[in-house]
């Protein structure tokens, strides 16, 4: 089947559904294509697999219950500035489109699952993760930047009994931030009882994991590799080769349009508009571009992107965090501030996006 719209919008995370909210707004035709059914807050996955009854199924909502123009579920498998085809044999023509397909977590799959693509699926998921874990008694997070982090100050606050043991390949946690950060975070993680060890690269080797730089064996009961974050961009390859960089993201100029097309747009995680990788950002992003094809469309002249400030939380466990401030290169435990995370950002994400959030279940 062949089908045709104004804009498409490739991929429904926070970066493409800020788009999308706010063309269909504005009466654009709009189609939004995702692998899965369902939008959700990637920063409170962790959460949920530690202690899915704190924040439930809040964190996820069908893209059917809110996206006002069309929404497809489907995998795209290639496309160039006119065309995309779909894995299922339909393509859909578009006048102008904007690639948002982000990241994922090869190591870490549960962080945003390319396989649970169905909602009450990646519910279950979730609860079959936690029951995992659950049942170990001790774990070993390998990767000590802000996921590793985050997902062992959540298991801490979980399971304070779990021998949690994270390493990390270098001197202090958190590489690229600010000094007090990275020792506020480590002695926040050590307060929950978590050991972190540094200078450690441990791989698995048969039934132990074994560090390639003191030699030590660990045998966890469960262990979590989180390091690496991918950009989705394989399907361009094949027609659309020239727009990716050797990193594999989207290369745009600050307008986000791709260079070379005048009628194609990136942003987010997928593309190199910014180095700050944030759901936030993204979301952010999308609204901008939506904005500037609206008033383009208008004959009016538009702004580019300009690297909005964003203030990064990083959750140690349900009561700790640190924040850096977008100022002054400040750092801050101070509970009022890092609190702005105490339901991992869900209500301030969806209200973002003007998305009304599903009940507790
Ligand atoms: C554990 C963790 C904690 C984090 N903490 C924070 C935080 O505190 N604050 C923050 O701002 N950010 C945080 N981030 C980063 C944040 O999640 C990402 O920056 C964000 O997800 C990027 O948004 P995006 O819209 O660019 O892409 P994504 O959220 O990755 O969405 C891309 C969408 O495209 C779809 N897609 C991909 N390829 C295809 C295809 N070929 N066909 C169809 N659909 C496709 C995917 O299914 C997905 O829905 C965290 C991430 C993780 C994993």
């Amino acid at each position: 089947m062949k089908k045709q719209t104004d804009v498409l919008i490739v991929g429904g995370g926070f970066g493409g559904v800020a788009a999308a909210q706010k063309l269909t707004q504005n009466g654009v035709d709009v189609t939004l294509i995702d692998r899965k059914n369902y939008f959700e807050v990637t920063f409170a996955t962790l959460r949920n697999v530690a202690d899915p009854k704190l924040l439930g199924n809040t964190l996820r909502k069908r893209y059917s219950d809110f996206i006002q123009g069309e929404f497809i579920q489907a995998n795209i498998e290639s496309m160039n500035n006119k065309t995309a085809k779909l894995a299922n044999g339909d393509s859909i023509d578009f006048k102008q489109a904007i690639i948002a397909t982000g990241s994922r977590y090869p190591s870490l799959p549960l962080a945003k699952s390319s396989s649970a693509l169905d909602y009450a699926e990646r519910n279950q998921e979730m609860l079959d993760e936690h029951q995992k874990l659950q049942s170990a008694k001790s774990v070993l997070l390998i990767g000590g930047g802000l996921v590793g982090v985050e997902f062992a100050g959540e298991i801490a606050s979980a399971f304070p009994d779990k021998e949690i043991t994270l390493a990390h390949a270098s001197d202090a946690l958190l590489d690229g931030s600010q000094p007090k950060a990275r020792r506020k975070a480590l002695e926040q993680l050590t307060a929950k009882g978590v050991t972190v060890k540094f200078n450690r690269r441990f791989a698995k080797d048969g039934e132990h994991y074994r560090c390639s730089i003191s030699g030590e064996t660990i045998q966890p009961d469960i262990a979590y590799v989180c390091v690496g974050m991918v950009p989705n961009t394989e399907f361009l390859k094949a027609e659309l080769p020239s727009i990716l960089n050797d990193r594999g993201l989207i290369k745009v100029d600050s307008n986000m349009k791709i260079e070379g097309y005048e009628n194609l747009y990136s942003l987010g995680d997928c593309s190199t508009l910014d180095d700050r990788k944030h759901g936030y950002l993204a979301a952010v992003q999308g609204a901008h571009l939506a904005d500037a094809l609206l008033k383009s469309a208008a004959g009016k002249t538009t702004k580019p992107y300009g690297n909005a400030p964003v203030m990064v939380v990083t959750t140690t466990g349900t009561d700790t965090g640190v924040a850096a401030l977008p100022f002054f290169g400040l750092v801050s435990t101070l509970g009022f501030i890092v609190n702005l995370k105490k339901d991992m950002g869900v209500k301030n994400i969806f209200k973002l996006l003007g998305i009304e959030p599903d009940a507790f279940a």
